[in-house]
């Protein structure tokens, strides 16, 4: 069994709140909201991060990015405007090694993010 915890919860091991199921997505709300909207956008393969993500090649980063739009115009938010953020690396402040996109919207959002 994967140790994953995002695995874990697209495999519904671990309980979330699923806001959208979208073929190979999967989306629910962050534990730890950072705005009105904070919604977790997750590709049901694991990937470490964006990086490997992207090299797989395979349109699963087209079906994530389509996702989080997605859950944007659900959540109300595509209008008045929201962030997509992927921290990648723990540089970056990763800490969930399941690449997954924050949908962050619903309040002004100050540029550049700290
Ligand atoms: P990262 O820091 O890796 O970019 O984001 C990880 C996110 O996962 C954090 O915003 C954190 O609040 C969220 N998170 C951590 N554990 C859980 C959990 O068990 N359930 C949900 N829904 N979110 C989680
Ligand atoms: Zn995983």
């Amino acid at each position: 069994m994967s140790e994953c915890l995002f695995c874990k919860i697209v495999a519904k091991e671990v309980p979330a709140d699923i806001v959208l199921e979208a073929g190979r997505a999967l989306a629910f709300r962050d534990i730890n909201p950072q705005a009105p909207t904070h919604v977790l956008v997750v590709p049901k393969a694991h990937h470490d991060n964006a990086a490997a993500l992207a090299a797989a090649d395979d349109g699963l980063a087209d079906d994530l990015l389509k996702a989080c739009h997605a859950v944007a115009v659900q959540e109300g938010v595509a209008e008045t405007g929201y962030r997509i953020v992927l921290n990648t690396g723990e540089g970056a402040g990763q800490t969930v090694f399941h690449v997954h996109a924050h949908v962050l919207g619903g309040r002004g959002l100050t540029w550049p993010p700290g």
